[in-house]
């Protein structure tokens, strides 16, 4: 973390009344913290989210302002971004996504969120990156940094072990340590050791009994004393639940999503708490000076404000970098008989069928929704794409019910019991869809079936949106809402060659059809310019190079959350699955898939040869493995591959999973032309975290070293042998 002349803080740490501390340290706007103006330090303004800065609330309430000048470019979700495996790629979104932060004034943006997606069920795993901790921690480093060179604070969240939202402000959450050592915590380190992350957030649920966002063992233990961290702590909106836990705690700002600032429990009852002794005012100290810290760090304080940047928003350049990642994180995850890419000098008239072609997904997902400047649909980026000579025709294929206008914010609302408003939200949706009786429902399938067989090129959107895809509720299955199924497999019975493209944020069950399709095409939340890239794709203007960044189960119940550990709306569960999440679980126990992790086609192939590992060993400090190898381009199109390092312990003294990533690198390449690629590694990829030791372990003897496109596609592999033993944290 950048060092700052502690003397600095110390000063005006001095000259601060109790009263103006806890103004510091606690929401004084529903988006902000206090400041004392009397020494001219500004609050804090804080924004989310992940995909693009959300639009303005008022300061002491949910209301939109309803202005005009909040609208923003709308960027990729984090699923979108790691299926691109381009860590250039994190670096220029993270740039955009600070420079239209501070262009909008902000200090804190609140992401990128990177828990884990243990299941698929999860409603926030849109906003997530991966199942792999590895790929998280290559791709969150560059984010960050791209964002904080705006002079924004990144704030990653949500610490720790959030990875449900069924009963997520109360759920209470067991696992073993070497599970959160190996699996859960890395990204969040890393986001630290190496991105320096100015912010982050904790969690709103428990673990080992503590609330997150003010958890002793999360916060002061680990983050403060064993990580060392001197950022600023910001508590999930409405995370925090006692004074003297949150005042003692690692937590800086409590920030929550009512208007009584008064009585956040970092506000009056904690300088109450302090007059009568229950707590030191040190505790204080300790959290104004990381603010302050964090504040010199971002030139909110003195002379420096005069240089600090002012970023930008809604600039084209920011358009072409969203444009970009959308382009590489379509995934072609299936492609018989070369059916995709369609030619465009052969069109002559095309059948669009299913509402995911003309949806806009921007304004939904919970926090991260955003007031975009303009979403092209997938519709329309083909008809942009096509022109005027092709004949474009559209049939809904399916119905989707309106959903009820809510008076307050559901997020205001999320902090209250609100069953009986989601239960009367069903009730009106169930009426809706009785109300539209089967015939119209029919209708539309009908429609859609005669266009398929009247249409040569079809081509089907279907796939989940933010009703589903959202942040306070889990999916109840993986199954396609709306009868999708059914529509899918009706148009493929006509016309077998239709295309199917499914958007969404988290894997869907596709056996009811998938065997019948030649080609899929899939797409997570790609932001303004998704509709564009995915036409693009279908047309062959652009080679799919995206390989999706978790595992795609039959079903949730293949899931080892669901099958083995706890998931759902509890008071406690248990992460019974232990380090077997995602494809160290299938790949170990050979189950059966939809599609492997890394899986990710591509309309030219890519041949793998001449497979060379080193290693040295002679500095302990240091070890040093290199793996190279060449990879060619096969056949008669420019592409780029996502090459996947993966490392098997084959002789362990605890179990390990049957492989785990551990590098990659994505190479682009003209038809024919070969490029040797380099991929170094360093004792991290060889450990387990051995919980007697407290600390990671590489245990010498033989470990095989394969580089494959997928989990499930291994093309070439190497021994390599430990000498030593190495330990290290
Ligand atoms: C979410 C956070 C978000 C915060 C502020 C909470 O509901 O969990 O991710 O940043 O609200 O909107």
């Amino acid at each position: 973390m950048k060092k700052i002349d502690e003397t600095r803080i110390e000063e005006l740490l001095s000259q601060l009344t109790l009263e103006e501390k806890i103004s510091l340290i606690h929401g004084e706007g529903i988006f902000q913290s206090g400041g004392v103006p009397r020494l001219d330090i500004p609050p804090m303004k804080f924004s989310d989210g992940p995909m693009g800065v959300r639009n303005e609330f008022a300061l002491d309430s949910w209301i939109n302002v309803c202005s005009t000048d909040d609208c923003v470019s709308y960027l990729p979700s984090n699923s979108a971004l790691a299926s691109t495996w381009n860590r250039d790629m994190a670096y220029k979104l993270g740039q955009v996504l600070g420079a239209e932060s501070r262009g909008r004034g902000k200090d804190v943006i609140l992401a990128p969120g990177i828990n884990i997606k243990r299941s698929p069920l999860c409603g926030r795993n849109f906003e997530y990156m991966s199942e792999d901790p590895r790929l998280i921690q290559e791709m969150v480093v560059p984010l960050i940094k791209g964002i904080q060179e705006n002079d924004v604070a990144a704030c990653v969240k949500h610490l720790a072990v959030n990875n449900q939202e069924s009963n997520r402000l109360a759920v209470d959450t067991y696992l073993d340590e070497r599970t959160l050592k190996e699996i859960y915590l890395p990204g969040f380190k890393t986001s630290i050791d190496e991105g320096e992350s100015h912010t982050i957030m904790g969690a709103y649920n428990r673990l080992y009994g503590e609330h997150c966002s003010h958890s002793k063992f999360l916060l002061n233990k680990l983050l403060r004393e064993e990580w060392d961290y001197d950022g600023a702590v910001v508590s999930d909106w409405g995370g925090v639940h006692d004074t003297i836990e949150a005042g003692e705690s690692g937590l800086d700002i409590e920030m929550s999503v009512v208007a009584d600032f008064d009585n956040y429990y970092m506000a009056n009852p904690l300088i109450e708490a302090i007059r009568n002794g229950q707590i030191k005012e040190e505790c204080i100290d300790k959290k104004v000076r990381n603010i302050l810290r964090t504040m010199l760090r971002l030139n909110m304080l003195g002379e420096e404000r005069n240089n600090r940047k002012s970023g930008t928003y809604n600039v084209p350049a920011h358009r072409e970098v969203i444009l970009q990642c959308a382009q590489e994180s379509i995934v072609l995850l299936k492609n018989e008989e070369k059916r995709l890419p369609l030619d465009k000098s052969e069109l002559k008239t095309l059948a669009v069928i299913g509402q995911n072609g003309e949806r806009v997904h921007a304004n939904g997902g919970g926090s991260a929704e955003i007031k975009a400047l303009y979403e092209i649909s997938p519709l329309l980026g083909l008809k942009m794409e096509l022109g005027g000579n092709v004949t474009v025709k559209y049939a809904k294929g399916y119905y989707v019910p309106i959903k009820k206008q809510k008076e307050l914010n559901w997020q205001q609302d999320s902090l209250n019991n609100n069953d009986t408003i989601d239960e009367q939200e069903d009730l009106l949706i169930a009426q809706q869809l009785a109300e539209f009786n089967c015939s119209q429902e029919e209708e539309l399938l009908q429609e859609a079936i005669a266009l398929a067989k009247d249409t040569e090129d079809v081509i089907i959107f279907a796939g989940l949106d933010h009703e589903y895809d959202v942040e306070g509720q889990d999916r109840t299955d993986m199954k396609l809402p709306y009868k999708q199924d059914r529509l899918i497999k009706e148009v493929l019975k006509v016309n077998p060659k239709a295309i199917v493209v499914i958007t969404a944020g988290s894997p869907v069950e596709m056996g009811a059809w998938s065997s019948d399709a030649k080609a899929i095409l899939w797409s997570y939340y790609a932001g303004m310019e998704g509709g564009r890239a995915i036409a693009q794709a279908l047309l062959g203007e652009v080679n799919p190079s995206g390989k999706i960044a978790e595992s795609f189960p039959k079903n949730h119940m293949d899931c080892p959350a669901h099958s083995l550990g706890e998931f759902g709306d509890y008071e406690k569960i248990t992460y019974n699955e232990g380090i077997y999440v995602g494809y160290r679980y299938y790949d170990s126990y050979n189950t059966d898939l939809e599609y492997p992790f890394g899986h990710g086609l591509s309309y030219t192939s890519f041949e793998y040869s001449n497979l060379q590992v080193t290693k040295d060993e002679s500095d302990m400090n240091n070890v040093k493995v290199r793996v190279k190898a060449n990879i060619k381009n096969t056949g008669n199109v420019a592409g780029a591959e996502v090459v996947q390092v993966y490392v098997a312990d084959t002789e362990s003294s605890v179990e390990r999973p049957s492989h785990e990533l551990k590098g990659f690198t994505k190479v682009y390449l003209e038809p024919g032309e070969e490029q040797t690629i380099i991929v170094d590694l360093d004792k991290s990829s060889f450990g387990f975290y051995d919980v007697n030791e407290h600390s990671f372990v590489v245990e010498p003897g033989d470990f095989k070293i394969e580089l494959g496109a997928s989990s499930r596609d291994i093309r070439l592999s190497h021994m390599l042998q430990f000498i030593n033993r190495y330990t290290y944290l």
